[in-house]
């Protein structure tokens, strides 16, 4: 187990992944695909994961006789990563029929953020970051986001261990990325995800000009309420 070189390393290994592409290795293809080399477009970390973990479902699903066209296979796959409880619960019911264990895919199945870290760290690929679909600033925030929530629920879970902070392991960690404005003695916060939107932190104190400045009417000194996509429970199931 300690010879991969993480999570998706290891599952490559135990769906046998690594000759599942033609012509060349899957880490090469992973690669490939990510940085846009090789004929292929440039692809993103997010729909190359789907890609990859499609990998995984095509080959549990030929290892069970379970039949599936590539449709079939994506609306299947779909209804796995669906937050519909129901949705979920009737593929994976389905899936049972067949002998798979729907449960353990889903714990297989790569993250965005592993998927990240799996190309940039375990096979050094680079994006070109001046190529404007890279999505790479994205990436780079969710790969921030989920190693401090990932630290911080394994600091929780010694202090509830401890006995310093029972409970700790079923709070939720909420990791906001607030930018302060740059100007001193202005306090206006905006969320990292609000600045980036707008293209400016304050309006006050920013170098944008005066028509898109005059266009925000909104308050920018309160952070407003957590967003949903970066806040996660400490232990997740
Ligand atoms: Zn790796
Ligand atoms: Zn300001």
């Amino acid at each position: 187990m300690t010879d991969h070189c993480c999570k998706i390393g290891q599952t490559i290994d135990k769906y046998s992944l690594q000759e599942s592409v033609i012509g060349s290795d899957l880490n090469e293809n992973l690669r490939a695909r990510w940085v846009g080399e090789s004929d292929f477009p440039e692809t993103a970390t997010r729909p190359l994961t789907d890609w990859f973990n499609q990998k995984i479902l095509k080959k549990v699903y030929a290892e069970h006789d379970r039949k599936a066209i590539e449709t079939q296979l994506e609306s299947d796959y779909k209804a796995l990563r669906s937050d519909d409880e129901v949705k979920r619960g009737a593929i994976i019911d389905d899936l049972a029929d067949d002998g798979i264990d729907g449960e353990e895919l889903l714990d297989d199945f790569a993250k965005r953020s592993t998927m990240y870290r799996h190309l940039t760290q375990c096979l050094d690929a680079e994006k070109n970051k001046t190529s404007s679909d890279s999505n790479w600033e994205e990436d780079k925030i969710e790969y921030a986001r989920d190693t401090m929530q990932k630290n911080v629920s394994d600091v929780l879970r010694s202090l509830e261990r401890k006995g310093e902070l029972p409970n700790g392991t079923e709070a939720e960690i909420q990791t906001p990325i607030i930018l302060s404005c740059p100007a001193d003695e202005c306090s206006t916060q905006t969320r990292f995800a609000r600045a980036k939107n707008r293209g400016y932190i304050c309006s006050e104190h920013s170098d944008v000009d005066d028509e898109i400045q005059t266009d925000s009417t909104e308050q920018d000194s309160e952070v407003p309420e957590a967003e949903s996509d970066s806040q996660t429970t400490a232990n997740p199931p």
